[in-house]
């Protein structure tokens, strides 16, 4: 019999080997606002802060344009028909959610969603249209009304991030800095924080560590996909939020609930539970959508094995978790790195016609979908946790925001509803705007920050740290396999010398990596995207948070957080 889940055994994962710490910025300058990220949720908080008049200063770690939001595909979920409600949208949220999610942060989401998708418009987003000039509006699984406005077809975030884009560089007082990593965030000696370091990768007088100060930091970096050996995510896609916030000693929560795509192409550098060694940095790995299983393609193993069918009824075409277990299974028996998609039954032009980019990135890997069998695997795709706000995106630490995939907002609680993470993004950044626009305190002085540690963690640890979490703590998981992980992570070195950036980045998946195991060792049951073979249903007395931070000496404090009806993820916390 297991107890109530606040006295499950926590399974001890090591702190992080290195307490890092920031050199001495070498410069430094001053803004209002600093935003971290340049996906949806970065560009539209920053275009509402300059609605209220502040200056802001958008940092990114690679090109404008890098993160995950200009990978969208499917579309954004809003309730623009009128024979659909926000009570509807916010029902099947929560359903999705199975009992995690929290029903003000929804109904936020769902009321506030379609103002934000028309102000989208008026900035120059153009969805696709019927003739008469309406939305075209469709359906997407888990939802039971037609709400996903899309552009291009397919190419929804491509033509988000293109319309954010040029609003934020028309705007002479957004000041953007690309290829910069932020590496930490400076605190007041009230704690509050006033502003970031980060380590610029470019020419000039600015080049190396310096320090914006700012009266509040956003951050919105996006994903943690990289912790993983198998992801749809780019490559900035590496948690360093959640982790710059942990190391702050902010909360973070439902960090356990990872969404896997079951079908991402299996090429390049990207492997999976049994899988080869992985370049260091792995390859985004494109989608391969459930509509061409809907046209009728089926999976095989290396056999040539239908192995779908006799385990759900819907075959190759049950829910996504379903599928991705199967397969994940069939790897770990086989010791095969993917399995296979048989689509050459359609034919070249139906394929040509109907799935155009997904044929376009199969041939580029040199593999015709109309003569070949289409290699793939389960991939990381979504995090349905992180940084823990409140409706305003307010952290636990006055003075940071977070919002966008990094945050934990509560809308999605243990698997996030398709087409709901674009418009998460557009509707929080607002509100954080908004609320700090009321209420901007004047710039503090940042404390004394701790002394560099010469010992950084050794980037060459990373690619067995993910393969490590995509065997251990991806699609299936279980108290062996989640131990096994935590023994890996122990055991990525630390090696002496000036942290770089890829000594910060690998530094941030080991945080990641060890707050997400110890989570999903704790939670004793299988809910939304999280599977545990060793406790296959879902528990009543599992109904609730868990509620990650470091303490000031790195080691890491897990709290328990029954789930309630009555109050937002973090109320009024500040
Ligand atoms: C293939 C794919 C398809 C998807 N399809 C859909 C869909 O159809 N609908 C939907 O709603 N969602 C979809 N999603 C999810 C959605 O795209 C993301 O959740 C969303 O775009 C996240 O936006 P964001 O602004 O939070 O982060 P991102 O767009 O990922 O941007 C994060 C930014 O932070 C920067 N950054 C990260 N770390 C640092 C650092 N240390 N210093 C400085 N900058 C940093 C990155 O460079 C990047 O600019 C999809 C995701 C993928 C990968």
């Amino acid at each position: 019999m297991r107890g109530p889940a606040a006295e499950q055994p926590d399974l001890i994962v090591p702190p992080v080997p290195v307490r890092l710490a920031a050199p001495d910025p070498g410069w430094a300058e001053t803004t209002d606002v600093v935003v971290v990220g340049s996906g949806v949720a970065g560009l539209t908080a920053a275009l509402h802060l300059r609605e209220a008049g502040l200056h802001v200063t958008v940092v990114t770690k690679v090109n404008i344009d890098d993160g995950s939001t200009r990978w969208a595909q499917g579309g954004i979920a809003a309730v623009l028909d009128p024979l659909d409600t926000p009570a509807a949208h916010a029902a099947d949220t929560e359903a999705a959610g199975v009992g995690l999610c929290d029903p003000a942060a929804v109904r936020v989401l769902v009321e506030e969603g379609p103002a934000r998708i028309r102000e989208l418009i008026r900035m120059g987003a153009a969805f696709d249209r019927h003739e008469d000039g309406s939305l075209m509006l469709t359906r997407e699984g888990g939802h039971h009304a037609n709400r996903i406005v899309h552009a291009g077809g397919d190419a929804t975030g491509a033509e988000v991030q293109r319309a954010l884009h040029t609003a934020v560089t028309r705007d002479p007082w957004i000041r953007l800095v690309e290829h910069a990593l932020v590496l930490d965030l400076l605190r007041a000696a009230d704690g509050r924080v006033c502003g970031i370091t980060l380590h610029v990768l470019g020419e000039g007088a600015e080049d190396g560590v310096g320090a914006i100060m700012a009266r509040a930091v956003v951050l919105a970096t996006g994903g943690m996909g990289q912790v993983f050996a198998s992801t749809t995510n780019p490559t900035v896609s590496t948690g360093d939020g959640v982790a710059v916030a942990l190391r702050a000693g902010a909360e973070v929560t439902d960090i356990e609930f990872v969404q896997f795509h079951p079908t991402s192409l299996a090429i390049g550098a990207g492997v999976t539970a049994a899988g080869a060694a992985p370049a260091a940095v792995v390859a985004q790995q494109a989608l391969v959508s459930e509509a061409l299983r809907g046209e009728g393609a089926y999976l095989v193993d290396g056999d040539g094995k239908r192995f779908m069918v006799g385990q759900h009824e819907l075959a190759e075409l049950a829910p996504r978790d379903v599928v991705a277990k199967n397969i994940h299974r069939v790897l770990l028996e086989s010791g095969a790195d993917h399995v296979f998609l048989d689509a050459r039954h359609l034919g070249g032009e139906f394929l040509h016609q109907r799935f155009p980019t997904i044929v376009a990135s199969c041939l580029a890997a040199g593999i015709d979908p109309a003569v070949d069998l289409i290699p793939v695997t389960p991939a990381a795709h979504y995090a349905s946790g992180g940084v823990r706000t409140d409706l305003y995106g307010r952290t636990s630490i006055p003075g940071l925001y977070a919002c966008g995939e990094v945050a934990c907002t509560g809308v999605h609680g243990a698997n996030r509803l398709a087409s709901n993470s674009l418009l998460e993004g557009l509707v929080f950044s607002r509100r954080i705007a908004a609320d700090i626009a009321r209420d901007l305190p004047p710039q503090a002085e940042p404390a004394p920050q701790a002394t560099v540690d010469e010992w950084v963690v050794d980037p060459a640890g990373r690619a067995a740290l993910q393969r490590a979490m995509t065997r251990g703590a991806g699609v299936l998981r279980s108290a062996a396999s989640l131990t096994e992980a935590a023994g890996t992570l122990a055991q990525v070195g630390a090696v002496r010398g000036v942290p770089r950036p890829d000594s910060w980045e690998a530094t941030n998946l080991v945080t990641v990596a060890s707050v997400l195991v110890s989570a999903a060792y704790r939670r004793q049951e299988t809910r939304g995207c999280h599977w545990r073979e060793d406790f296959p249903d879902a528990e009543a007395s599992w109904r609730g948070h868990i509620v990650e931070h470091l303490d000031v000496d790195g080691v890491r404090r897990s709290q328990w957080q029954p789930w309630t009806d009555t109050v937002s993820t973090m109320g009024s916390a500040q």
